[in-house]
Formats: structure tokens, sequence, C-alpha cells
């Protein structure tokens, strides 16, 4: 018997850590930071529930801040076993932890000058050295490859879209001629998604932990690359510049491939489009670098000879001055700039110049938190506050919701389908307490499986021979 213990994302969709013992083994399957609002971050500064040095392995399912980058904090607390990742996922972690570190170090920065923090002098919650620390204890695999945890215990990486790297894991104990399966489905992606592979299927599963972000929701039925083509054309008519805040890893890749793909289909003029986002340029290199981890489409234009993250007039701005350089031009462009919720980054920057003037376009492609100037933009704000000062909106502002990175309920339901046999108990997590109940609910309905919503902290018994 093991034991598995909910230490984050029981409720919430950020923060995910699971703690896995077996026999003498302590794996904590993924180490992510808490965030968006205050009580959640609140929990980042707590004591782990478990001493860190006596984890042996982490095992992460991809490299999103909320599943990897609690790791420099775990680590200066005093972990120092192997973390376990696939090769993509180690490459993108290598440019987000110590941007994630800068961006501890900037709001520990910024409390000592207001003076807002409790702490005199605040400290960040971890440093760039720590990433740095963390990053060192990096064992990448490659997706399908086995590794031994435990005596009898092996671990598999497998895709499950969503973003580059993206694993479910699958752990299956062995003892002679029966065995015991473990899944953690890790943030579940979507088929046909425009540049990875669709999630692969696991079967035989004993116990399930499953994400259930989209419990209760369902995406548009428009296809967001005919929305987006229509977006393009619509605002080169405009006469102004089109300008996307997006994400730096993931999305900016996805969109530029699509740019290209509607470029050479002739859906959309070929005109400049800027990356104004040095993580998304970074970004980049590690797409290119994993082309083996997209699906066969991708693969297939690449051994053709297409850069397929490059359209025709791809300008990369890595300097402050080519950004800068990008203000001078007033129509005709698109501008491509992070963070993808205008919260903070270069895209600012884009905005406070394009958004008082009716020729531009702004479009958000992806999911705007509540509180965030993107979400206040699509509300019909008049005006932003960024900078200091009130920024008119008078441009034609567009959304499109479709490029989602998460299975909604029914694509979830169609992954479970073919599982073969009932998991003895499938555990929900990673969700808002609706979405999670409204999850377990069709799942109960649709194939009469046991499902469970934990509490975070609980700690259930786990069959593993
Ligand atoms: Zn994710």
């Amino acid at each position: 018997m093991a034991t598995l213990t909910f230490l984050g994302a029981a409720g919430t969709v950020t923060g995910s850590r699971h703690l896995l013992e077996l026999e003498g083994t302590r794996v904590l399957v993924d180490c992510g930071l808490f965030q968006g609002r205050k009580e959640n971050r609140q929990k980042n500064w707590e004591d782990f529930p478990i001493a860190p040095e006596s984890i042996d392995h982490v095992l992460l399912t991809h490299a999103h801040i909320d599943h990897s980058g609690y790791l420099p904090r775990l680590v200066r607390q005093g972990f120092r076993g192997r973390v376990h990742a696939t090769t993509a996922t180690a490459d993108l972690c290598r440019i987000m932890l110590p941007d994630s570190a800068h961006l501890q170090e900037e709001e520990a920065k910024w409390a000592n000058k207001k003076g807002y923090s409790k702490h005199s002098p605040a400290r960040p919650l971890y440093t760039a050295a720590d990433a740095e620390k963390a990053l060192a204890l990096f064992r990448p695999m490659h997706f399908g490859d086995e590794l031994e945890i435990a005596a009898g215990v092996r671990v598999k990486f497998r895709a499950t879209g969503h973003i580059l790297g993206a694993a479910y894991i699958d752990i299956k104990s062995r003892r002679g001629d029966s065995s015991r399966k473990l899944v953690f489905g890790g943030d579940l992606g979507r088929a046909r998604d425009e540049i990875l592979q669709d999630p692969a299927q696991p079967h035989h599963v004993d116990t399930l932990v499953l994400e259930s972000t989209y419990g209760d929701r369902l995406h548009p039925d428009s296809d967001p690359v005919e929305d987006l083509a229509k977006v393009v054309v619509e605002s080169l008519e405009r006469g102004g510049v089109l300008v996307i805040p997006s994400f730096a890893i993931g999305r900016a890749q996805t969109l530029l491939y699509v740019l290209r793909e509607l470029e050479e289909t002739g859906r959309i003029p070929s005109v400049p489009v800027y990356v104004d986002s040095p993580m998304a340029v970074q970004a980049l290199q590690v797409f290119h670098d994993r082309v083996s981890d997209l699906n066969l489409h991708g693969r297939l234009l690449t051994v053709g000879g297409r850069d397929i993250f490059r359209p025709r007039q791809l300008r990369l701005a890595s300097t402050r001055e080519q950004s800068q350089a990008i203000n001078g031009i007033d129509k005709g462009a698109i501008v491509v700039s992070a963070s993808g919720m205008a919260t903070g980054g270069r895209v600012l920057h884009h905005l406070r110049e394009r958004l008082p003037d009716s020729r531009h376009t702004v479009l958000f492609i992806g999911y705007q938190a509540a509180g965030t100037r993107g979400r206040k933009i699509l509300e019909g704000a008049e005006a932003i506050r960024m900078f200091g000062e009130d920024i008119p909106v008078r441009a034609r502002i567009c959304n499109i919701d479709g490029f989602s990175g998460h299975a909604d309920y029914l694509e979830i339901l169609a992954w479970l389908m073919p599982f073969n046999r009932p998991p003895a108990q499938t555990y929900l997590v990673h969700g808002e307490e609706e979405a999670r109940m409204a999850l377990a609910e069709r799942i109960r309905k649709r194939y009469g499986w046991s499902v469970h919503a934990p509490s975070e902290g609980e700690e259930v018994a786990v069959d593993l021979e």
C-alpha cells in the first residue's frame, strides 16, 4: 500500500502538489506555486507540510508555474533530490523558473520601497540563485522512457498536449504476475491542437488523479483559426495596427504558427509580425529544438523545409530600442507581446500607444482573470490605468476563446472512454469547486465510476501492490 496526500490544487486551480509515499520513498508529483487571490498566494509562504529534504523525487507534469513554480522554494528549504520531467518541460523551466524568481525579487524590492511588508526588509519567496540550484537537479526524460523510482515501481511520461512537453504520469508497480497502475493526469490538452500532439491514451488504470478546470464548461464551436483570420483582415481594413497580448510561452508560438499557415493559404495578406517579448523569443528556440514533440503535421512541414513558426515578415524585438521602434509604425502590422492579461510586461507600452486610437485593434486570445487589465478592457472599460495615467480605450477590442490549452468536459469524457475498466478510484483536482463537482457528477452519471474530490491536506491509501 502507498499513500497519497493532496497538498494543493484541491478546490483551486493553482498550487498543484501531490505527495506519494511508497515504502521508503517519497515522491512529490508537481511542485506548483499558488497564484491568484491573496489568501492563495499566502500559502506559498507556509512551511512545507513535510521536511523537503525527505523527498527523494519530484515528478513534473509540465512547465506551467502552477505546476513547477514552487520548486526553487522547495530547494531553498532543503530539497536535494532529483527532478524528473520531459526534455521540453526541462527546457521551458530553464526560461520560466529564473523569470519567476526575477518576479519574486521585484515584488520584494517593491514591498521594501512602499514599506507594506510585515517583514523588514521584505524577502523574496526565492531568488535567481535558488532557481539555478533547482535547475541543476533536473534529469530530463523522453516521452515513454521508463524510470524506476522504487523497487518494482516504474514511472513513464506520456504526452497530454496542453503545452509543449506536457505529460501525464503513469506509475506502475509489479509483483510477480500482478500489477497496479496510478495515473496523474496533469493538465489535459485537446484533440487536434494546432501544433501539439493529441493526448496519449492510458488503459487499465487503478487510480486516477484528474484535473477539472473546465469541468462545467464547453469550448465554443467556432474555429479559432478562422476567427483569427477575420480579425486580422478587419484590422488591416481599419488602417491601424493589431496588438495581441499573449502568454510568452505556448500561446505566442501557436499564434506564429497559425499566422504563417493563414498567410501561406492566402487567407490573410503577408504583413510584418513583431514579437516583442524576450521570453517568447527564447521559448521559440525551445520549440525549434523540440519539433519532434509536435504533432505530425508540424513535423511534416519541418521535414519539408519549412520554418513553421516564421510568417514571411517576422521581426523579433530583443532590445529596448527595437521594442520602442515599433511605436513608429502606424498601420499594416501585427504586434504580439506579453503578458497575456496585460498585467505587466512590454505589452503595456503597446497598449498605451494603441488603445487611444480607433484605427487600431487589440485582440485577446487567452483567459482574462478577474481584476486584470485584460478583463477590464474586455468588459468595456472606457479608460485603463497604466504608468500612473488613465489611458482612454478607443481601439476596437476583440476576443477569441478557442485557443484554450485545457480539455473541456466533453473532451475529458472522451479521454476517459477507452479506459477499459473503471479505475477503483478517481480523484478530481485542479478546478474551482463548482467545476470540480460538475465534472464528478458527469463522470458518475456517464460511466458509473467512483469519484472523489479531496480536500487540501487529505491523505488516501492507494493500491500499488
Ligand atoms: Zn498547465
